[in-house]
Order: C-alpha cells, then structure tokens, then sequence
C-alpha cells in the first residue's frame, strides 16, 4: 500500500463489498453499527489469518498449548479480572445531535486535525472535562459546543441465563479470551505435562460495547481475539528477556508471516497513567493505517495479579509446584493480545496496489483466499470447459480454488487480481493438442499459468501442477 494515497480505507471498503471480503453487518435491515459480515473471500483470509498464528504460535512451539474456553463464564469472572468495575470508557454525549463518542477519541481526533498530539488514556472524568473545555473541542457531526459531562460506561455485553424468568441470572459476553487461560490454569497443569515456562494460547470471540464509530472492521463490537499467557517463574526468568523475546515474535509475524513492511509498524510504550497498576510494562505494536498509527497488538507483563485474583475469588489454590525443588509460587505472565479482524484490515492494506488500470491485492500467498483461479479459454467450447473443470476439480482437493468463465480472459484477471489470487490457470486449444495446426503440439497436456504479481505467463504440465503450486504458495 501506498500509505499516502488519497482515499484508500474507502478503496478498501469498496472493493471488500465488491468482491464478497466484508459486508455491513445487517445491511438488508440498514445496518447495525460497529458489525460486519465476512464474505466467502473475506471467511478465507481470516481463516488463513488465524491459521498461520495458530501454527507460529502454538503448533510450531513445543512451550506453547492451546485452549478453547467458552465464552459464557461464570459471572465472578469478571468480577476477578476487574472487569466488572474497571473495564470502562468515558463517553461524552452531543446535547444537540445526541451524537455519543468517546472522549479520549473526541480529544485525540480532534488534537490530530490540530497537527498537535495528545495521550489521554488514564486520564479521569474531571480532567477530560477540562481538556475538552480549554481546547472548545466541538461535536464532529453537528459543530455544537454543547456537551454532557464525561461519563463512564461498561464495554461488557450482559445477558442472562435460564429459561424461568425469576432464575435468571446475569451473565456476560466474555469481554477478552485471557481470563478463560487464568481460569483453566490449573487443570492444564493437572491434565498436561507443561512445565514452566510455558504459554497457552486461545483464540476466538470477544465481545465489547464499542460506542465509536467508523474506521471499518478495525473497532467491531464482536471480533476474533488471539491471546496467550505466558506464564514463568520470576525467580527463574528474567521477565525483560523475555518481554524483547515476545517482542520479536510478534514483530516477526507481521513482517515475514502477514508481509507487512517494517517501516508501517511501531513500538509504543505505556505510561504509568495509561498502564494497568498491576503491570510492569506494556508496550503496543502500532501499524500506520491510513488514520494514523494504531494499536494493533499488545503486549503487557501482568505479574501474578490475575492468578492471584482468580484464587482469592474462587478459593482454589492456583499456584504451581516447581517439580524440581518442591518450591510453590504462583507464576507470573507476559500477555500477547491481538485481534484478527485488525489484522485482517493491515493485511488488505498493506496489499492494496494500484498499476495503471490494474488494481490487486499482493497477499503472501498463503494467506490469499484462493491459491489458484481456473479458467476455460472459452465457455461454449464443451471440450475446454470439461478438462478445465477437471483440472479445477483436482486441485481443489490441494488447495482452496476459484473458477470463473464468465466474459473474456482479461475481466476474468481483473476479478481474481481484486480478490489477490496468485496464481489464474488457463486451459486452451493448445491444452486439447489440437490437431487443426493451429496449436502447439509441445502445449499438449499444458495450461498457462499467470503470475498476478508480475502479469507473466508460463506453461506448466497438468500433472505438474499441484506441486508447481505447492512450492510457490508454502515455500
Ligand atoms: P483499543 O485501545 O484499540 O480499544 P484495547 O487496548 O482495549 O484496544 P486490548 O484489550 O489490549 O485492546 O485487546 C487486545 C487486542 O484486541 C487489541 O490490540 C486489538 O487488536 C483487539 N481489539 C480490542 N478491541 C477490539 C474491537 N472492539 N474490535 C476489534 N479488535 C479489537
């Protein structure tokens, strides 16, 4: 992606209509803010996405396990995570438009038009007040000056269990997929042989009350969350060794594994005012979209506070036995936190390209959702359409793949290029072999391969075809 070209999120938008990546959520009922419907291309590569940091980060680790936790908990969950009480953001409301926004977004937008910046996370209700009072920041929908005074509300979705009205009892969406890890700690440790340090990792949905607004699918009231924890003995691991360790993990995925360019991604550090009192330090891999640089992936040193709040509330004993010495401890965690969907949306981006009237999207191929799109030169001619669907047929059996015999060739290059298909296969007259002296008889058995990146054709052996495939996409 050109970071400075005009209008890009909107091209992105666009095009994930268009070609079935991502559709507003509800649209036949007008909609539903902050939700969105992955298409068949867009269900791919968020699969893709999800696999790939399933297998770097849990099945290619021997210190890594994974977890599939629910997302209904027991209620006192959250009351131990301090989610309950704490996980909150100040709104401020439009007493003319009733546009409600955040006000750390409300200030920091309006900082960013300034050319000026400004980090009001941790800030309290009362400061913000102010900030936005000495600054006359105004409502971006209607231009008033007129708000209400900031007020917190809770980002956790509550619903409630049981069929009998009176037995209701409140439950909630879980609002992060860590604390389904604290709250299985110890039957990992009872059923499995980890021994510290290990991680465990889960991903899946996570539900959270967003009141901002826009930005596509980078802030969704329901998204794929990728979480782990770390959990070490701090006696015996350096925790900064092992936080620039985790650092370079997660660098390395974006840049080798999701193709992002290392020059669209930063470090941010938190200050002691935007860091959570139990943690040591986080720090938050930021990617430059096309509104600035954004919190893409965090990572925190939590300390043993969630362990220790989990056994105070459920009275289990959750600490760990050093098989060595007898040594009990409870461990200490370092926390890997991102979300899919953002990844997703730096993922289109960063491979959006435009080149004269082509456009496409330079996907590693591995994560494209359609490895190769089969074509028969022409759709009236039996003969073509009948070898080409069995080329289709078998390499679908390898690989995920697209066919299209609608228009002309060139339009159907022009589709594949949008959806970021690497590589588009063409079974010809020279294919059939022939024998009107039109065709090459050395082609017999042959299709053309186009490479969607560099536009050239070659021509590969039918029963070559999966591994010529296989070695270009999962090399
Ligand atoms: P933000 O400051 O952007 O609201 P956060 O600091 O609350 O994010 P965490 O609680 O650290 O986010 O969650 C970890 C990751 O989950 C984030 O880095 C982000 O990638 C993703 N995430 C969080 N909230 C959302 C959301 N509403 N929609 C999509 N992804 C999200």
């Amino acid at each position: 992606m050109d970071i400075n070209q005009d209008n890009v999120m909107e091209k992105i938008v666009a095009l994930s209509k268009r070609r079935g990546f991502v559709f507003p959520g509800s649209e036949i009922y007008g909609g539903l803010a902050n939700s969105y419907e992955y298409g068949p291309a867009g269900a791919e590569l968020k699969r893709n996405i999800q696999e790939e940091w399933w297998r770097v980060f849990i099945r290619e680790r021997s210190d890594m396990v994974g977890l599939d936790s629910s997302i209904i908990l027991h209620p006192k969950v959250w009351e131990a995570s301090g989610h309950v009480s704490g996980f909150s953001d100040a709104m401020v409301e439009c007493k003319k438009c009733h546009t409600r926004t955040r006000a750390d977004h409300l200030i920091e937008n309006d900082m960013e038009a300034k050319g000026e910046s400004m980090s009001v996370e941790g800030k309290k209700e009362a400061e913000l007040d102010a900030i936005i009072a000495e600054h006359k920041i105004v409502c971006p929908v209607c231009g008033a000056f007129n708000w209400t005074p900031v007020r917190k509300f809770n980002l956790l979705f509550e619903t409630h269990v049981g069929i009998v009205p009176e037995a209701q009892s409140k439950v909630y969406l879980r609002g992060e997929t860590a604390q389904g890890i604290f709250v299985a700690f110890k039957n990992i440790i009872d059923s499995t042989r980890v021994r510290l340090p290990f991680g465990v990792g889960q991903m899946g949905k996570s539900f959270r009350n967003e009141i901002t607004k826009g930005n596509f699918i980078f802030r969704t009231l329901e998204f794929e969350q990728a979480e782990i924890e770390y959990f070490f003995d701090p006696e015996a691991t350096d925790w900064k060794e092992l936080f620039e360790g985790w650092k370079t993990a997660m660098h390395g995925f974006a840049t080798k594994n999701l193709g992002i360019e290392a020059s669209h991604l930063r470090w941010r550090e938190h200050g002691d005012e935007e860091r959570s009192f139990y943690s040591k330090r986080t720090e938050d891999l930021e990617y430059l979209f096309p509104f600035g640089f954004k919190e893409l992936w965090g990572l925190a040193y939590r300390t043993d506070y969630d362990l220790n709040q989990h056994a105070k509330f459920s009275g289990v004993d959750l600490s760990y036995t050093d098989p060595a010495t007898g040594r009990k401890f409870m461990p200490h965690v370092i926390e890997p936190a991102v979300g899919i969907n953002r990844l997703m949306a730096m993922v289109m981006l960063e491979a959006y390209r435009e080149e004269g009237d082509r456009t496409y999207l330079k996907l590693p191929p591995r994560l494209a959702p359609y490895k190769a799109a089969i074509f028969p030169l022409l759709a009236n001619k039996p003969q073509l359409v009948e070898l080409a669907r069995k080329v289709h047929d078998d390499l679908q059996k390898h690989f995920p793949v697209a066919w299209d015999d609608r228009g002309n060739i060139g339009k159907r290059y022009y589709a594949q290029d949008e959806i970021g298909t690497p590589f588009c296969i063409t079974v010809d007259f020279d294919t059939l072999g022939e024998t009107d002296g039109k065709s090459n008889p050395d082609h017999k058995g042959t299709v053309t391969v186009r490479d969607r990146d560099t536009g050239t054709q070659e021509r590969i052996a039918i029963e070559n075809l999966a591994s010529f495939l296989h070695g270009k996409i999962y090399r």
